[in-house]
């Protein structure tokens, strides 16, 4: 039987109450699919940061390193900056272990309400492929003259032939497993005057190598409004650290609701594990109700099983997710009209795994 170690990190706010509902479904489906999972549980949390000084100790990093993946719930709270909790444990994690795909669905459920006019004729399911180590979200610059009326502030963006070309490859060899016609390039070149043509450049070699794909790439702001108004032409997606980041809550968004979606931070190669986390935040508005909806959590369950070879396991979980949103007598969350618990909704896609 195969066993997989998990490092488990629930973080703060609704963090620490989807989690475990994450951890309930993943017992369930492991019991049913003849497979192992052994969990090692790190209290690393903004609440931690409080205490410590620190979100993680020291050997953080190295002790995530032996786990075959690494399942987080959200980190940040109120009382702590989000570039605290953002620097010192989430972008540490996915860049030492160059998890540097953020691959996430966007994918309208069943039974989950869609703001589009029209949303039941549509077929929108695509994914995003975002860039996740370098790029736009870096540490070069600064502040200079501080204080004065002369102040101001420097902030680069770093994209390496290395990075670049990494992940527009992992977008097409990606489109070409997941059999998708199309890809499509978030790109900003009329604005941003020497990486985005650049990403460009590169774009357009990459998609040479793969003559069955279309191509295509639009402007970020155009692209946007192309989510909204016609999200089914879409099957592959990749953008930049920046831009990516915001297609990915925007196609959520579009498809009725972020507390659904799911994440994987990927090292395609393998060497390092990957991390699965929800789209969500900690959601401090909700946290300690027992209310937020924990289908963002499993699904990323159903990721990170997927990642470790047990798709079987993986669609057992999405099926029971969709079965469990349209069940007649459906027992949801108030964020999708219900007035059920976290719990109760775990419990019902549970019984829903088969
Ligand atoms: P972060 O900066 O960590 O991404 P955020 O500021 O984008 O956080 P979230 O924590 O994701 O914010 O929450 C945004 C809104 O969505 C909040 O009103 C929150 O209550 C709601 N929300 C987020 N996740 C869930 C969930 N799982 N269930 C119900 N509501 C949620
Ligand atoms: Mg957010």
């Amino acid at each position: 039987m195969n066993t997989y170690h998990i490092s488990v990190i629930p973080g703060d706010g609704i963090g620490k109450e989807v989690v475990p509902a994450g951890l309930r479904v993943l017992d369930a489906v492991s019991a049913i699919h003849g497979f192992g999972l052994h969990y090692r549980h790190y209290d690393w949390s903004c609440e931690l940061y409080k205490s410590t000084g620190k979100m993680m100790p020291d050997d953080g990093i190295e002790r995530l390193g032996d786990s075959d993946a690494i399942f987080l719930g959200a980190v940040g709270f109120p009382g702590v900056p989000d570039h605290i909790s953002l620097w010192n444990l989430l972008i540490p994690i996915r860049r030492e272990f160059d998890q540097y795909v953020n691959l996430r669905p966007v994918r309208l459920l069943a039974g989950v309400p869609c703001p589009l006019v029209n949303a039941d004729k549509k077929k929108i399911d695509f994914w995003i492929v975002r860039e996740n180590t370098e790029g736009e979200y870096s540490q070069v610059g600064g502040r200079m003259f501080e204080g004065t009326d002369r102040e101001f502030v420097v902030q680069q963006s770093v994209f390496t032939r290395h990075g670049t070309d990494r992940i527009i490859k992992f977008a097409f060899e990606f489109a070409k497993q997941q059999k998708r016609l199309r890809v499509t390039s978030a790109t900003k070149s009329n604005g941003i005057y020497h990486a985005m043509p650049y990403w460009d450049e590169r774009f357009a070699a990459m998609a040479k190598g793969y003559p069955d794909i279309i191509a295509d790439q639009y402007h970020i702001d155009i692209l946007s409004a192309r989510f909204v108004l016609s999200p089914e032409r879409f099957d592959v997606v990749v953008g930049s650290n920046l831009f990516g980041d915001i297609l990915s809550d925007l196609g959520p968004g579009v498809t009725g609701t972020i507390a659904v979606a799911p994440s994987a931070n990927i090292n395609p190669e393998r060497r390092h594990p990957s991390m699965f986390e929800p789209v969500h935040g900690s959601a401090p508005d909700i946290a300690g109700k027992a209310i937020a909806n924990p289908i963002g959590q499993i699904w990323s369950a159903a990721m990170m099983l997927e990642h470790l070879g047990e798709q079987q396991a993986a669609s057992t979980i999405i099926h029971a997710i969709e079965r469990a949103l349209c069940a007649p007598d459906r027992r949801v969350t108030p964020d999708l009209g219900g007035n059920c618990s976290t719990d109760e909704l775990t419990d019902s896609i549970i019984g829903n795994l088969k």
